[in-house]
């Protein structure tokens, strides 16, 4: 089957071109101006925009945390995915104590099976490392599965001492791996926690006074001093802070390959919002937690220099109703995340590249094609160009948005972005070829997502 879309602006990381897109069953096989080829299917994309389908390398979909689990499942976050643009995501397999990784990655398969509009796949998180947890790395990483994520925080739970990630770092970085690293000093913060506590400090806000910004920055710094010492690629996750950004800029002009990711969160909200009445600062409680008004004009920077290499989501939805409230009377009850699949691509396009921070083509690379580069899907995804799959959104850079819990497709009872506005939004996209999304409706199915092997490690 052939499908052509004609009269679309084709925008990618590198270059912007009128060119009309021929399809065959999932993948790009012409790309040319004023196409006359024959297709089965002819769509007229109007003038607008062409994206590479966006991917989201951070989200955690069923998820169990503190008790409960994530409000979206596999199909339900997915979903969202493909109305926000994004046609890929890569989820985290988490092993319990004891599991190895090996069953934690079946725990996940499970959970996604048949089960995805999108394609996807997994990093593994490793939260107890032994021996024979140490020797399944290299071939996972032949598997499919080049990258691993170690906690720095959650004493008692997830984190891991430095030991484990000295390890981790040398047997990955030497097997073409990427470790991930959730940086924040968690021994500071169980201090702090524990203080706050003590002096009846219990509100949301308190979540974010217990887990200051240098508690972040020492632990991006510490990460940092292990991958050098072992010679190792690192990424952070989700980096709040503009000190934890100034040791990653720092680290790059030295030459080590350190890579970070931030979360519209972070660019878009502030401490502020945990003051929220009638215990609204809990939708916020995610960790690490929203910082001081300012902090998010050095996190943009960062983008544009390319100190920051990706936005992702980090989307760990949990209902205020049901879930967030069981930390009423105490903020370390309040499960920790916040949804953000469905909106990540707007918003960043709209603060980025219509508030005149960034190019259109960076943006396009800080949604797709740099999440593509490191993590092992390029150029399969990230990208349009003839070999690429056919995963694609026709934007709308003049359609006006309003986002609300009222009309999202997130399984989700709030947004943290409710009553957030601009222009841009996402009219079709397409997945492996097959339009999923039109017009606000879903018309996929879930179980058409693959599950999606990636490469090693090879550099940006
Ligand atoms: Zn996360």
């Amino acid at each position: 089957m052939r499908t052509l879309i004609k009269n679309g602006i084709v925008v990618t990381a590198s270059a912007t071109s009128h060119a009309d897109i021929l399809i065959e069953d999932e993948k790009i096989i012409a790309l040319e101006a004023n196409s006359t080829a024959a297709a089965d299917l002819n769509f007229d994309a109007g003038g607008k925009y062409i994206f590479p389908g966006a991917i989201d390398v951070h989200t955690h979909l069923e998820m169990p945390f503190g008790g409960t689990v994530t409000a979206d499942d596999f199909t339900s976050g997915t979903i969202a995915a493909a109305a926000g643009g994004t046609t890929c995501i890569v989820d985290y397999a988490i092993q319990t104590p004891g599991q190895s990784l090996g069953e934690a990655l079946e725990t996940w398969h499970r959970k996604a099976e048949g089960r995805c509009a999108v394609d996807y796949g997994f990093h593994v998180a490793i939260t107890d490392l032994n021996e024979n947890v140490m020797a399944e790395i290299p071939p996972l990483i032949e598997k499919g599965y080049p990258t691993f994520k170690l906690f720095m925080a959650y004493k008692g739970v997830f984190q891991v001492d430095d030991a484990t990630l000295l390890n981790v770092l040398k047997t990955s970085g030497h097997a073409g791996g990427l470790v991930l690293v959730h940086a924040e000093n968690g021994d500071v913060i169980d201090v702090l926690t524990k203080e706050m506590l003590a002096a009846g400090k219990v509100e949301p806000l308190y979540h974010a006074l217990s887990r200051p910004p240098q508690a972040e920055e020492e632990a991006v710094n510490r990460f940092i001093t292990m991958a050098e010492l072992t010679g190792a690629p690192a990424y952070i996750v989700h980096l709040s802070d503009a000190g934890a950004l100034g040791r990653v800029a720092e680290a790059r002009i030295r030459g080590l390959q350190i890579y970070a990711e931030t979360c519209p969160q972070y660019l878009f909200l502030n401490i502020g919002s945990y003051e929220e009445p009638d215990f609204g600062g809990a939708k916020y409680v995610m960790s690490p937690p929203l910082r001081e008004e300012g902090n998010e004009e050095f996190l943009w920077s960062g983008l544009e220099t390319g100190n920051l290499q990706v936005v992702a989501s980090d989307h760990c939805s949990f209902n205020l109703k049901g879930q967030k409230d069981m930390g009423r009377s105490n903020f370390t009850k309040i499960p920790n995340g916040a949804p953000g699949l469905e909106n990540r691509v707007q918003l960043v396009f709209a603060g980025g590249v219509n508030g005149g921070r960034i190019s259109i083509n960076k943006f396009i690379d800080l949604v797709s094609t740099a999440p593509a580069r490191l993590f092992g899907l390029y150029p399969e995804k990230g990208t349009i160009a003839v070999g690429s799959d056919a995963d694609l959104v026709i934007f709308d850079p003049d359609a006006d948005f309003e986002i609300s819990a009222a009309t999202h497709h997130q399984n989700v009872d709030y947004n943290p972005y409710e009553g957030f506005g601009g222009k841009g939004v996402p009219r079709q996209v397409f997945s492996r070829g097959r339009l999923i999304f039109d017009e606000g409706r879903f018309v996929g199915e879930p179980g058409q997502g693959m599950f999606r092997k990636r490469r090693p490690f090879n550099g940006m």
